[in-house]
């Protein structure tokens, strides 16, 4: 490593709580899909900010969004009315079909808005006893990090230590459509899943399984609410993971993309008659709904309209999924993908996931590792096919290496 890089690590880490261990490359700036390294040496981002970069670094037309509300008003909290809101949640609940949009800040805000949704929802509407309420969630889920989220998760380390964790919630395996129907009983609120597991590694569910997870909760009189924060917004080769399979789920939670790799932005997004029942004073944020996000927000929403990502997330998708397919039995054990999102299990006899990523640093490539043996790639979804191809030689020469 270059001494200014170690420079800027250990400085870091003199100040820095230790919450992550990031691979060892200090980025100074990107565009597109490439961002530049504090020594002028080029990556490759294959993860775009876990999904948060799905138009890449500096998109011209989120940066100019940006740039112009910048010079006019950034902040105003929601005593006061700001003249971008309104416009954003209108393009917002257009686009996902539904009639209102909650705005928050991060993912992890808008999944605890869904479950305090569904629990008014449960009391007000549907007659649940107070308190009695609960949520079925699905193993190997990935939601956040408050400290209800991490309650019901099943990962060791976001929940060892932290509790004592807020009770309510079931959790089955994901993917068993009958272990969801068992779990409801009359004090169900809603099944909450990820439609495709993000940080499990992009678990995709079996076929039918999404529609199946749609009539029960139909049929049951549960809410359906969808965790689209990182499968969402183009990811797969469509608007909506659960676009896929022709399900609607009753809400849709939003982030990460939606702030187009600028400002924090999570949204709630369903029907009045579900997300009316919060009344004014009952929940809320100071920078939720501001008009520096929202401005950002609206451009994201208005370039996710048209198609075209979603379009080029499909057939980049499927060229993806042919090169990674051609890895497989070859230091590749098996790969899941999805639109331009892959899981990439390594075979233990090449390296962990963690020292394949390290070795990719090397090559110029930008990868998470995930649960030990594999990978996950993200790329922005303006990456080009032969940059794909390049990405995929780095990954052959560093899967043959020892
Ligand atoms: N939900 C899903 C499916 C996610 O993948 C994430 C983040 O990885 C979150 C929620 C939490 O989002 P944030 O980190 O913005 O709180």
């Amino acid at each position: 490593l270059d001494t200014q890089t170690i420079r800027i690590i250990a400085g870091e880490d003199a100040h820095l709580a230790r919450n992550y261990s990031p691979l060892p490359v200090v980025i100074a700036r990107g565009e597109g899909v490439w961002v530049t390294d504090v020594e002028g040496k080029r990556y490759l981002d294959l993860l775009s900010a876990y999904s948060a970069l799905n138009f890449g670094h500096l998109h011209p037309a989120i940066v100019a969004a940006a740039t112009e509300q910048l010079g006019r008003l950034t902040l105003t909290s929601r005593a006061f009315h700001n003249d971008r809101l309104g416009a954003f949640a209108s393009a917002l609940a257009d686009l996902c079909k539904k009639d209102l949009v909650l705005p928050m800040n991060t993912g992890a805000e808008a999944v605890e808005t869904g479950i305090k949704v569904a629990r008014a929802w449960a009391y007000r509407v549907k007659g649940v006893k107070t308190d009695a309420a609960n949520i079925v969630v699905a193993h190997g889920n990935f939601h956040g990090r408050t400290t209800t989220i991490v309650g019901f998760s099943d990962d060791e380390s976001a929940r060892d230590g932290f509790g004592p964790f807020a009770p309510g919630f079931r959790s089955v395996p994901f993917g068993d459509a009958a272990a969801i129907d068992a779990a409801i009983d009359e004090n169900t609120a809603a099944v909450l899943i990820e439609p495709i597991q993000g940080e499990a590694g992009v678990i995709l569910p079996p076929k039918g399984y999404l529609q199946a997870v749609r009539d029960i909760c139909t049929d049951r009189g549960v809410l359906f609410i969808a965790d689209e924060i990182q499968s969402g917004l183009g990811r797969v080769g469509e608007t909506f993971a659960c676009d896929r399979d022709g399900v609607v789920p009753d809400v849709y939670l939003l982030g990460k993309a939606l702030g187009g790799g600028i400002m924090p932005l999570s949204a709630v997004v369903a029907n009045s008659d579900i997300l009316g029942v919060i009344k004014p004073g009952e929940h809320g944020s100071t920078f939720g709904g501001n008009p520096l996000a929202a401005a950002v927000g609206e451009r994201v929403v208005e370039m996710l309209a048209t198609g075209e990502f979603q379009d080029r997330s499909r057939a980049l998708g499927e060229h993806l999924s042919e090169r990674l397919e051609a890895l497989v039995g070859d230091g590749v054990t098996a790969v899941r993908v999805a639109g331009l999102w892959a899981g990439i299990d390594i075979d233990p006899a090449r390296g962990t996931g963690r020292e394949i990523a390290e070795r990719l640093v090397h090559r110029g490539v930008l990868v998470k590792d995930t649960h030990g043996q594999t990978i996950r790639i993200a790329p922005p979804l303006v990456i080009r096919g032969t940059e794909i191809d390049w990405a995929i030689e780095q990954l052959k020469l560093v899967l043959e290496a020892e």
